[in-house]
């Protein structure tokens, strides 16, 4: 069975390619198979698993599109899953598919096609609520938010459960949450740990027990186009994401 999972906030820069790049090194360490499917037009997964956008002609875009399938445009990555690639196009897609009919649903009739090929389908999403993100969050069974513990953390929150619920009502009535994951963590940052625990309380089960510290390993990983555990694998950041993937499993069993 696959298992398909938005990483998802329409709040910049929170770490949702970090988590999408780590959390899908880690599975596939566990010699499961994983497809990383970048939907951002700032193509940030795609050059952290150390592809160039501007040589992918076709990736993610084309599929939407309809101008190539999703297993024409998958490639490896060389961190032990397969990707399919974002670039500058994307930007296009949002004008380009106004007048697509049930332009929501292209994303997900692609991956019908490999739903028994992978174990897990990670799906990075821009910082934003559009076409593509609509697309993701129709095609996905659970979304993971990952929250940085600042001062408007909740508001993100607050937005994307929001979405959340519009989606499950227009789209896809089986989409959950499959938690809020706190990233970029200080311990001894006083109002980080303010808004961590009270994330906790407000949300409850919803939160995962692993916080993400900030690490700068994790950012040197990334721009050297590999995924953390390839650029060292006993840091904070390694083991943060080792657990939290830990988690993620215990929730989904069967994967
Ligand atoms: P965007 O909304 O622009 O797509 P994002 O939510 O995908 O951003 P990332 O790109 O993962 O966020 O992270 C933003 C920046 O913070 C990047 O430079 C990344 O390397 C860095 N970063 C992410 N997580 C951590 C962390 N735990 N510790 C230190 N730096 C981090
Ligand atoms: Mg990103």
């Amino acid at each position: 069975m696959t298992r398909v999972v938005a990483i998802a906030s329409q709040k910049g820069g929170v770490g949702k390619t970090t988590t999408a790049i780590n959390v899908a090194a880690v599975l596939a360490q566990t010699k499961r198979k994983v497809l990383a499917i970048d939907l951002d037009s700032q193509a940030n997964l795609t050059c952290g698993v150390g592809l160039d956008p501007q040589q992918q002609s076709r990736g993610i875009y084309a599929v939407l599109l309809g101008l190539a399938t999703l297993d024409e445009v998958i490639q490896p990555s060389g961190a032990g899953f397969d990707v399919v690639c974002a670039n500058q196009n994307l930007t296009g897609a949002q004008v380009e598919l106004l007048n697509v009919t049930k332009r929501e649903y292209l994303l997900n009739n692609a991956l019908s096609a490999l739903r028994n090929t992978y174990n897990w389908v990670l799906l990075d999403c821009p910082p934003s609520l559009n076409i593509v993100t609509i697309n993701a969050l129709v095609a996905a069974d659970g979304v993971i938010v990952p929250t940085q513990t600042e001062f408007f953390a909740m508001q993100g929150l607050v937005d994307l459960l929001r979405t959340i619920g519009e989606i499950r009502r227009n789209f896809n009535p089986n989409l959950k949450l499959n938690g809020i994951l706190r990233t970029m963590h200080d311990t001894r940052n006083k109002l980080n740990r303010e808004v961590a625990s009270q994330l906790k309380e407000f949300m409850g089960e919803d939160v995962y027990r692993t916080i993400v510290p900030r690490n700068v390993r994790l950012a040197e990983a990334t721009s050297h186009g590999k995924s953390v555990l390839a650029y060292d694998k006993m840091c904070a950041g390694s083991l943060a994401y080792t657990a939290f993937t830990g988690e993620l499993l215990s929730q989904e069993p069967l994967t």
